[in-house]
């Protein structure tokens, strides 16, 4: 998953501490097989060591193109600790590890997921090898630390702890280490959506795609994922006359397809809120400093040209939450011409389009050729699909949205910001089958992404008390959900 996290604000000198540990009982009169149980007394500087010694062997596996190690790994702590895992490939070096436990059926399952996989490195760019697991400074360096070692650490720390605990459950809980999420989806969430339903079919899922923000070393807010847009290419693709260069024609195509790509640049399209972004916006001005906060209001606004004013500001200084507020377009690729004597009889450009769940693809389409307004330029969908599939969202009134809530304040003691996220998640897969599912994310300080530390950055780094609170924060909300009352 690839986002930017643009914003940051308030200069808060406190820092956000985690909330008071959940009251412990002893454990063993904590559970009866199948019946109510409290919540079980943890060991948590135990948890710790564990959960570090798994993350930093996770991180050690270069899984960029082959998660056959990391999920061999994964496999044998399920299966050494009494959860037998099962592997799950499309291709031999790309398995994606499912494994149970069992509740008493009360409710649908839940599942937990982490993607193994993560994009490549350039080695010159890292200080720290890129697949070392360094300690270093209260960090943890390398590829995947927070995309998405973590969420696959955390949800096999969650696992470990329910099973040690012998925890009682209304429901099964399923977790899933898939491979293959940053741009191969097919070989991990989309085979396993496609064959293998029956193994993760859940009521709700909990993956990548949130964050908590840290600024000055200070929580500012929890953003969790309820919705994310559906990405579509659509080519532009210009005819013209082909002839010599010497000759200029008034049909040339790269002309044309220039002209057409400059008005798609300049062009955005309405805004189109949902219950998630008019959340979002709303709480955001809640906590945001008054200059600020009049433009995310705005943007909410009846009043077309009170929001149009809004949201040229955000394009111009948060463009993430431009994005957020419509279906964005990006021209991102333009081909056109093999030699400098010949004029070329057609060219194309390829527009990033990442529409928002409810949008009218065939009408879109439509918008973007009157913008084109050209008849020697077409514009069609590159694929039939979408990339990913039409996703829905989780509702905000949902038990599953109260838990992640209710675990955010607990264990970060902050607001909580439903967000759409304009890029995309293995959540999507997951979302069609009907399964709800908020994406979240371990606490990161925006001031690490100036510096090149973020997702897919040159170099990648988590600190080790977030890992740790991170991994409070997932068994929060599984315990909220799954343990038996
Ligand atoms: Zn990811």
């Amino acid at each position: 998953m690839m986002r930017w996290v643009a914003l940051a604000f308030m200069v808060g000198a406190e820092l956000a501490r985690p909330a008071a540990t959940e009251i412990a009982r002893p454990a063993a009169t904590a559970i009866a097989q199948g019946g109510a149980s409290s919540a079980p007394a943890i060991d948590w500087k135990t948890v710790e060591e564990e959960t570090m010694r798994h993350f930093q062997a996770i991180v050690r596996f270069d899984t960029t193109a082959k998660e056959r190690p990391a999920a061999e790994y994964i496999k044998k702590v399920l299966d050494d600790n009494g959860i037998p895992a099962q592997m799950y490939s499309l291709e031999p070096d790309r398995p994606s590890v499912v494994a149970r436990l069992k509740g008493n059926g009360r409710k649908r399952p839940l599942l937990i997921m982490g993607h193994t996989d993560t994009v490549t490195v350039d080695l010159s760019k890292w200080k720290f090898g890129p697949f070392s697991a360094t300690r270093d400074g209260g960090y943890v360096y390398g590829r995947g630390v927070i995309d998405d070692k973590d969420n696959a650490t955390a949800a096999l720390m969650t696992m470990l702890v329910l099973k040690r605990n012998s925890v009682a459950l209304d429901r099964d809980v399923i977790y899933l280490a898939e491979s293959g999420e940053e741009g191969n989806a097919r070989v991990g969430i989309g085979y396993l959506v496609a064959q293998h339903f029956p193994e993760i079919d859940a009521e709700y899922c909990i993956a990548e795609g949130g964050d908590v923000i840290r600024e000055n070393g200070a929580v500012k807010y929890a953003e969790v994922e309820t919705v994310e847009k559906i990405p579509y290419g659509i080519e532009l693709v210009a005819h013209g006359i082909s002839g010599h260069g010497s000759i200029p024609l008034k049909s040339n195509a790269i002309v044309h397809l220039g002209a057409a790509v400059g008005r798609i640049g300049a062009w955005r399209p309405d805004i189109k809120l949902n219950e998630t972004t008019a959340t979002y916006f709303r709480k955001l001005a809640t906590i945001a400093p008054p200059e600020q906060a009049k433009y995310y209001r705005d943007v909410l606004s009846p009043d077309p040209k009170v929001a149009r004013a809004a949201d040229d500001w955000l394009f111009e200084n948060e463009p993430r939450h431009s994005s957020m507020l419509r279906t964005s377009v990006s021209p991102n690729i333009i081909q056109g011409g093999y030699r400098s004597n010949v004029i070329p009889s057609e060219a194309k450009a390829t527009l990033d389009v990442r529409m928002v769940p409810d949008e009218d693809r065939p009408a879109f389409l439509e918008q973007v050729k009157k913008i084109v307004n050209d008849p020697a330029v077409d514009a069609h969908f590159a694929t039939a699909g979408a990339e990913r599939p039409a996703p829905g969202a989780a509702r905000l009134d949902s038990e599953l949205f109260r838990a992640v809530e209710t675990a955010v304040t607990k264990i970060y003691n902050t607001v909580t910001l439903p967000s759409m996220s304009t890029g995309a998640t293995d959540m999507a897969q997951v979302r069609t089958k009907g399964t709800q599912c908020i994406g979240i994310g371990s606490a990161i300080d925006v001031e690490d992404q100036a510096k090149g530390f973020g997702m897919h950055s040159d170099q990648e780094r988590l600190l080790e008390s977030e890992l740790h609170r991170f991994v409070r924060f997932n068994w929060e909300i599984v315990n909220a959900l799954a343990r038996a009352r």
